[in-house]
């Protein structure tokens, strides 16, 4: 892994939320990851109002339009071609073959979504997805079992079954269980791929000395 991580582009497609909003979203990527995510940058990404949008597609759009470490959120259903019906439909994903994740806010919207703090819960669950699919991008793999973190929540990697709950159930066992900090497995695989010292800098020195003569 010798990409840059330590810059992101954050795109918002559509307008679910607000620009102070993704500010607060940026702000809480640079805490989670902090010491590997070193800035954000955002930007609008303009495109006409759709229902839904291959998750596939739209990670190809990103990285023609942005390149390098990218996450989008959309107001879109973010589809994907499986078969099951409820994986045919994701709230964020991750393509392998390029720095690109994305989340969808469409099944993040609470129940009572005019009640006194659901803006703000709404805002915390794009966050925390955002969390899981940049973790995914920097190499993280979801727990299938519930994994602590600190103060009692889930690790941001943490998965359950989907089927298990329905979507509104998963939002909230899952993605409202979730903290924003990352358990220790996942801190030292962070550490050990990114960190000061790491393998990955160490290769990054050894590929660019013989060239430079
Ligand atoms: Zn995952
Ligand atoms: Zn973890």
């Amino acid at each position: 892994m010798m990409r840059n991580i330590s810059e992101l582009n954050i795109v918002r497609i559509g307008s679910d939320i607000t620009y102070s909003s993704l500010k607060k979203i940026g702000s809480g990527i640079l805490e989670s990851f902090r010491d590997f995510i070193k800035e954000v940058k955002f930007a609008h990404h303009e495109s006409p109002m759709v229902e839904s949008i291959d998750a596939q597609l739209l990670t190809m759009i990103l990285d023609e339009e942005y390149s390098g470490h990218t996450l989008g959120i959309t107001d879109a259903d973010l589809k994907t071609d499986d078969e099951d019906e409820f994986y045919s439909s994701i709230l964020g994903g991750k393509n392998p073959t390029n720095d690109v994740a994305v989340v969808s806010t469409r099944k993040l919207t609470p129940e009572h979504f005019n009640s006194d703090g659901a803006y703000d819960l709404f805002i915390d669950r794009t966050l925390k997805v955002s969390l899981h699919e940049i973790g995914h991008n920097l190499g993280l793999t979801d727990h299938a079992a519930y994994q602590p973190a600190s103060k009692g929540r889930l690790c941001p990697m943490s998965r359950g079954e989907y089927n298990k709950f329905g979507y509104r159930g998963y939002v909230k066992a899952i993605v409202d269980g979730r903290g924003r900090n990352f358990c220790d497995e996942c801190l030292h695989f962070l550490k050990s791929v990114y960190g000061p010292g790491s393998s990955s800098s160490k290769l990054i020195k050894d590929t660019v000395v013989p060239s430079a003569h």
